[in-house]
């Protein structure tokens, strides 16, 4: 754990819709559409880029995890993000999933997608 790492701080004591084994989803505190989950792996690793840090089988637990996420949560069909990096949109720097259900905030979703520097 990163002490000084928001979703680190999250994973530890925050208010988990759901818990797996290395794993846990929160609701996002601004979400961009009707069902708007934030998966996050226990381990800390800084964005997706860095996703090879994590053993084969923590890996492929994590998508698992994700899928059972979205289906606990009745969503069928969804989307789902991954912002890589500043450029990508990544604002905090724990790789995390993004699972988004239902009616979406176009606006929201405009402003997410768009890069500050582009
Ligand atoms: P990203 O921009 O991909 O790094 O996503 C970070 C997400 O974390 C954003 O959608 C934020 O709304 C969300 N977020 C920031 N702080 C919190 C928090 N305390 N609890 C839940 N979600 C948060
Ligand atoms: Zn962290």
């Amino acid at each position: 754990m990163s002490s000084d790492c928001l979703f680190c701080k999250l994973v530890a004591e925050g208010d988990h819709v759901g818990k797996g084994n290395g794993f846990v989803a929160i609701r996002d505190i601004n979400p961009m559409a009707e069902t708007h989950l934030l998966v996050l792996p226990a381990r800390h690793v800084d964005t997706f880029r860095d996703v090879g840090a994590f053993p084969d089988e923590e890996a492929g637990r994590m998508l698992r995890f994700v899928a059972e996420t979205a289906k606990a949560a009745g969503l069928e069909d969804y989307r789902l993000l991954v912002n890589v990096g500043p450029g990508g949109g990544q604002t905090v720097f724990h790789l995390h999933w993004h699972v988004l259900g239902g009616r979406f905030d176009g606006t929201r979703i405009a402003k997410t997608l768009a890069t500050e520097d582009a």
